[in-house]
C-alpha cells in the first residue's frame, strides 16, 4: 500500500441530471473504493456552473461521500459569494477549494480579472470565520499571469497568510518541478500540506489544449511518446497510465503528502494508476 496521507478526486459539474446520476452512481462509487478524503467539484468561470456545482455536491453527499465545492472570486459579487457560503454551510459542507477562477470567455483577451484568491480567502474568513477548511491552488511551473518565480511565490504565501489550510498544485509531468516548488515553499516557511495535482493522460488533443491554457509543460520526451501512439487509443492510454503512475511514485518517494486526480469525470485511467500505486480497491 502506497504511503500517502491524502487522496482526492476532482469532477466538473455534468450538464444535466442524468449525467449527474451517472457520475455519482458509476464514476464516484468506483473511485470511492480507494478511500479518498473527498471529491471536489469545479466552479465554472463567471458563476456559469453555480447551480451545477451545488447540485453535484448535493448528489455526492446524498451517497454519503465527502464533497468539496470549488468557489472562485471571478466576476461574482461579494453578496453572491456570501449567499453561497451560507448555503454550503447549511448543507453540511465544511471544506472549499478557494480560487480566483479562470477568465470567463466573454470578457475578452485584454480584460484581466481584478480579483484574486487572497481576496476570496479574506472574504470567507470574515464572513464564515474558521468554519471552512480552505484549499488553494499552487503552481510549481509558475502561473501564466505571473511575472516570475518570486512574484508567484509571494502571491502563494499571501494566500497562506490569509488563512489557506492546504493547497493542490496545477498538474505537471516533471517531478522536479514539484520538488523545486516544495524547496521554495520551505524557504518561505510555508508548511501547509501541498497535494500534487495529477492529470491522467487519455486524449492528446485535450491535454495539449488544457496545458497551453494552464501553463503546464508537456516535456519533449512525453510529446514524442504521445505523438508516436496518437493513432492507437489503447497504446496511448497504456503509455499514459505508465508515465503518470511513475510520476506519482516519484512524488510519493519525494515526500508528497497526497495526490489529487483531475479525473475529467472518468474512472478508467485514474483507477489503473491508483491500482499501480497499491491503493487497492476494496471490492
Ligand atoms: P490567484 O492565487 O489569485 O493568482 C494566481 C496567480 O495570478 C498568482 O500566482 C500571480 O501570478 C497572479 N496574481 C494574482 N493576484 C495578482 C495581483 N494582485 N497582481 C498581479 N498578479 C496577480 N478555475 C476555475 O474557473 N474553476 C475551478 O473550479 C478551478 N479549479 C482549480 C483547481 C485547482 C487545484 C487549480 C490548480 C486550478 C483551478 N482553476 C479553476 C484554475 C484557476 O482558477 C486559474 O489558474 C486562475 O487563473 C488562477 O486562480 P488562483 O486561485 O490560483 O488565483
Amino acid at each position: 500500500m502506497a504511503n500517502i496521507e491524502h487522496l482526492s478526486f476532482e469532477f466538473f459539474p455534468p450538464r444535466d441530471e442524468l449525467s449527474r446520476s451517472k457520475l455519482v452512481d458509476n464514476v464516484a462509487s468506483q473511485l470511492a473504493s480507494f478511500g479518498p478524503e473527498f471529491f471536489s467539484v469545479t466552479y465554472g468561470a463567471g458563476g456559469s456552473t453555480r447551480d451545477g456545482t451545488r447540485q453535484t455536491v448535493a448528489a455526492l453527499q446524498s451517497k454519503g461521500l465527502q464533497a468539496v465545492p470549488h468557489l472562485s472570486m471571478g466576476t461574482d459579487e461579494a453578496s453572491d459569494i456570501k449567499d453561497m457560503l451560507d448555503t454550503f454551510k447549511a448543507n453540511g459542507v465544511d471544506r472549499l477549494v478557494a480560487l480566483r477562477g479562470d477568465q470567463p470567455s466573454g470578457l475578452g483577451a485584454n480584460h484581466r480579472l481584478s480579483n484574486n484568491a487572497e481576496a476570496l480567502i479574506r472574504l470567507i474568513r470574515a464572513h464564515s470565520d474558521n468554519h471552512f477548511h480552505l484549499t488553494v491552488a499552487a503552481y510549481p511551473e509558475i502561473h501564466p499571469d505571473s511575472s516570475g518565480t518570486m512574484a508567484d511565490m509571494q502571491f502563494f504565501k499571501r494566500k497562506v497568510d490569509a488563512g489557506a489550510n492546504s493547497a493542490i498544485t496545477q498538474y505537471f509531468y516533471n517531478a522536479d518541478a514539484y520538488c523545486d516548488f516544495m524547496e521554495r515553499c520551505a524557504i518561505q516557511h510555508i508548511d501547509i500540506p501541498i497535494y500534487a495535482g495529477i492529470m491522467p493522460i487519455t486524449n492528446v488533443e485535450t491535454l495539449v489544449r488544457f496545458s497551453a491554457k494552464a501553463g503546464a509543460e508537456i516535456p519533449r520526451w512525453l510529446q514524442y511518446g504521445l505523438s508516436d501512439r496518437k493513432d492507437n487509443e489503447k497504446n496511448l492510454i497504456d503509455y499514459g497510465v505508465e508515465v503518470v503512475s511513475r510520476l506519482c511514485q516519484q512524488l510519493i518517494q519525494a515526500g508528497a503528502p497526497g495526490l489529487h486526480f483531475y479525473t475529467l469525470n472518468r474512472w478508467g485511467a485514474t483507477t489503473r494508476i491508483c491500482n499501480n500505486l497499491g491503493l487497492q480497491a476494496s471490492n
